[in-house]
């Protein structure tokens, strides 16, 4: 089969020199008013015709570096959703569908962190997992409930690659893809530190997770990059070394996606009532709180979540919070008391799924 042609990206530029200053502080306002100037530009366009999340999976997380030095008196572990975001746009040569973190989440599981949860518990596996893995749908039945077919998938992309198991879906080793049409994009950074990985991060990585996979469905991005019409891929280094945030310009404003924070808490920690949250961006006049379980890179990734917040620009429906839509949301769990956010962003709809503009050629 064929791969499909490369796509026409167009470098964003931005952010280009705005990490460079000797002095962290004056990177955080360069990042900062580099992120208002993308935000008013892209609001300038339309929005894409067509922007969905919907949940996937729950699952446990420690709350420790959910909210990184944070996490005042709450219970270990925090209950994470993650969401699939399909979005659709409009590109140079016509409307294309991206999967904004498709968890293949049947092979999470060999994730080392989860596989040692499941063996700490022991004879208790089976009741643990049934306690705090709640499975709410795959990525296929997503897909089949909203009208796609897996031909009809052009990109698939993840702010970051820990646990993910792309082998299914872009095939390798002799086994065809389940989308057969698909290209995943990837910063280079996160392409090749998933490759060789130092031994406190491959604790989230999944082993195998990329292995086989063909190199003509794999676009390896250098530049924060827009795709099309409404979207864009910035480079938010920090949670791991080549993390990336997913722009999407919508009726509400431009939303947001990454996993550098896991609620809109983390971004506005003055105004959470989690435990110790507030407490802690009091006394240290943090304006964000770190994700952090492989803990790559901590002062970029502070830088990141200001830039996200000043790329989202304020939420339309509730002015004090930012236009963000974490793609690993703390959802709050009664067996994890007081951990749920005080701001919960949930599922999103925007538009109707747009049909193609012309039937895809036999490849
Ligand atoms: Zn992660």
């Amino acid at each position: 089969m064929r791969p499909p042609a490369d796509p026409p990206l167009i470098r964003i530029t931005d952010f280009d020199g705005a990490r460079d200053a000797a002095r962290p502080l004056d990177r955080v306002e360069n990042v900062r008013a580099a992120g208002v100037a993308l935000r008013t530009r892209m609001l300038r366009g339309r929005p894409v015709p067509y922007y969905r999340s919907m949940e996937l999976v729950r699952v446990p997380y420690p709350a420790k570096f959910g909210y990184l030095n944070g996490f005042g008196t709450l219970p270990p572990f925090i209950h994470l959703c993650n969401r699939l975001f399909v979005v659709q746009f409009h590109g140079s040569d016509g409307l294309k569908t991206l999967l904004v973190s498709p968890s293949d989440w049947e092979f999470q599981r060999a994730t080392p962190f989860f596989k040692r949860l499941d063996e700490s518990m022991g004879a208790f596996s089976k009741l643990g997992e049934a306690l705090v893995f709640r499975k709410v749908a795959t990525v296929l039945e997503r897909l089949a409930e909203i009208g796609l077919a897996p031909e009809d998938i052009d990109y698939i992309t993840y702010d970051h690659l820990h646990t993910q198991n792309l082998t299914r879906w872009l095939g390798g080793h002799g086994k065809p893809a389940v989308f057969p049409n698909a290209r995943l994009l990837v910063m280079r950074e996160e392409w090749m530190s998933a490759q060789a990985l130092i031994p406190w991060h491959n604790q989230w990585y999944c082993p195998g997770g990329i292995d086989g996979v063909p190199m003509d469905r794999v676009i390896l991005l250098d530049h924060d990059t827009l795709l099309g019409e409404g979207v864009a891929l910035v480079r938010t280094k920090g949670h791991t070394e080549g993390n990336h945030s997913i722009v999407a310009h919508t009726p509400d404003g431009l939303k947001v996606t990454s996993e550098n924070g896991v609620s809109l808490d983390a971004y506005v920690p003055q105004l959470s009532r989690i435990p110790g949250v507030a407490d802690y961006a009091r006394a240290t006049g943090a304006e964000v709180i770190l994700n952090g379980n492989t803990l790559e890179y901590g002062v970029d990734q502070y830088i990141s979540m200001v830039q996200e917040k000043a790329i989202a620009g304020p939420d339309p429906r509730d002015e004090r919070l930012p236009n963000l839509a974490p793609s690993s949301e703390s959802a709050g769990y009664w067996l994890f008391p007081r951990t749920a956010p005080s701001f919960t962003v949930g599922d999103l709809c925007y538009g109707s799924l747009a049909r193609r503009e012309t039937p895809r050629a036999a490849a």
